[in-house]
């Protein structure tokens, strides 16, 4: 990194650098302290809290608490309580080897900073799928996932009408938290079934508390009469300018539509097919990765409690492998205390004794999980015109010229395409490309590679890279002799 060597600081060597302030990660920098190590805890988001513990808004502090707020704020006292230097607003971008650890590129305050750790947790979480189906780039859709953020934050409902279509339990959270809000559920609409849900009682039995919320939460949405659509999808966003309405379908076994369509109007529309594990920042860091469809798909290579078959490197959370919030900070709180044995703690006997919960924890996340990933007849909503990379307006049809022509991989569309170089850097595009490929080549997803990691992770402006300088300065070379 040329550029960089002008302008990044450098920092006193850290013990332990925890990357993403979620449950994983906020746990494991609460234990690694505990142990006396150095920590230093960073997350893009101004608090921590990560996805499901996300901070409310200043301006709606005095809002009735829920259940994930508690927890969040409960996590935030015992950060700061613990004198752990948490820093908000600051994105990773680039994780290079070096002698005495790692150098961790970030950007905070529009400004470049390199920090220097001996070892490295991280926990970055996941980012949602959406099946890219036509009209889903209208304005007034929402990402069942994306939409939580909304609630917690801001306390907003998506609109004045809204239809819920997704996998797994979110789709049930996100209607009875827009009714809970004052908004109006047009309609749940999910590719599960009730026999799908039948099939996870043995799960469920393990959880109970958790069961008999998402229970209440149907239960709810039953009582006040929203039609529950099961084994169906909303298969194309209606409106103009902005959504309107919506068209569902039956799906088969597969989860390809089948049979006829109907249509419900709304306003709004919130659309979400499962987590993928962020796994950039990993890879980056040198770990191998292998295809888990039961964790979510592509996931790092990850031993006991953490560990990696690179030195200095510990991970946790939905980073890897989705296993629910629960198993996250449990798998936080090992990967912490490993990192801090790794410096010399003495912590097998505490690891030993989290270990089954972890485990109890994590098998409930799978058959949540199990529940939430699309099957593969799915990239079947994807229709030749629908935009599947929105950066770069790409349409299926572009796409699958380019696999026509040789390109096997989301990596090698990428090349020839763009798909997934803008601001989103693929985390729309890349999965449905992935799965489009399998489907057109009748192969296993587990055979399509996920794509290369290239910094910057997150956009970082040229002015943040490039130190102040005077043209004037910039020395010229003499012409060469003729
Ligand atoms: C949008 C979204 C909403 C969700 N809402 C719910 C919900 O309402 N209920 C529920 O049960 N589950 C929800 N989940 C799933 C749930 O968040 C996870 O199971 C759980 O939070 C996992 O914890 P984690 O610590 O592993 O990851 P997260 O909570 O996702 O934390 C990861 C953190 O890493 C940070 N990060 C990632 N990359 C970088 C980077 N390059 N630089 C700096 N920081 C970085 C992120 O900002 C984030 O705060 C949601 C997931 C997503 C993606």
């Amino acid at each position: 990194m040329l550029l960089l060597c002008g302008t990044a600081q450098m920092a006193d060597l850290i013990d332990i650098l925890v990357v993403g302030a979620g449950p994983a990660g906020g746990n494991a920098a609460l234990a690694a302290a505990r142990h006396g190590k150095h920590v230093v805890l960073l997350d893009e988001q101004v608090k921590p809290g990560g996805q499901i513990w996300r901070a409310k808004d200043s301006s709606i502090l005095s809002a009735p608490q829920t259940p994930e707020g508690s927890a969040g704020d409960a996590l935030r006292a015992q950060i700061t309580k613990a004198q752990i230097d948490h820093r908000g607003s600051t994105r990773i971008w680039q994780i290079e080897r070096q002698s005495e650890g790692w150098d961790v590129h970030v950007l905070r305050d529009g400004q470049v900073e390199r920090l220097t750790t001996k070892t490295l947790v991280l926990a970055t979480g996941a980012h949602e799928f959406v099946q890219p189906i036509p009209g889903w780039t209208k304005p007034g859709v929402f990402g069942l996932a994306g939409a939580t953020a909304l609630f917690k934050q801001n306390l907003s409902p998506p609109g004045q009408r809204t239809i819920v279509s997704g996998t797994g339990p979110l789709v049930f959270f996100v209607a009875s938290e827009i009714r809970r809000l004052g908004g109006t559920v047009a309609a749940v609409v999910t590719p599960n079934t009730r026999r799908d849900w039948v099939s996870k009682l043995p799960a469920l039995a393990r959880r109970v508390d958790l069961a008999l919320r998402g229970a209440l939460w149907i239960a709810h949405i039953m009582m006040n009469r929203v039609p529950i659509f099961w084994g169906c999808s909303v298969v194309s966003v209606e409106g103009v300018a902005r959504v309107e309405g919506a068209e569902i379908q039956k799906l088969d076994a597969n989860w390809a539509p089948k049979g006829e369509t109907w249509s419900i109007d709304a306003d709004s529309l919130c659309l979400g097919h499962g987590l993928i594990p962020s796994i950039e920042a990993p890879q980056l860091s040198g770990i191998t990765i292998s295809y888990r469809s039961d964790l979510g798909g592509w996931v790092p290579d990850i031993g006991q409690d953490g560990a990696t078959s690179v030195e200095g490197v510990f991970l946790c959370g939905d980073g890897a492998g989705i296993r629910g919030a629960t198993a996250a900070e449990l798998h936080g709180t090992l990967a912490g205390l490993s990192a801090a044995e790794h410096l010399g703690a003495r912590t097998a006997k505490e690891r030993a004794t989290l270990r089954p919960r972890f485990n109890r924890a994590a098998r409930f996340g799978l058959a949540m999980t199990a529940l939430s990933t699309p099957r593969p007849g799915f990239a079947m909503l994807t229709k030749p015109d629908t935009i599947v990379c929105r950066c770069e307006s790409l349409t299926q049809t572009r796409i699958s010229q380019e696999v026509e022509v040789g390109a096997a991989s989301s990596n090698a569309v990428k090349s020839g395409l763009r798909a997934g170089m803008g601001p989103c850097g693929g985390k729309y595009c890349q999965t449905a490309i992935a799965r489009f490929i399998a489907l057109h080549e009748n192969r296993p997803e587990a055979e399509i590679p996920p794509s290369a990691p290239r910094p910057p992770l997150r956009p970082v402006p040229m002015s943040a890279l490039s130190a102040n300088f005077d043209y004037d300065d910039l020395p010229i070379p003499k012409p060469a002799p003729l």
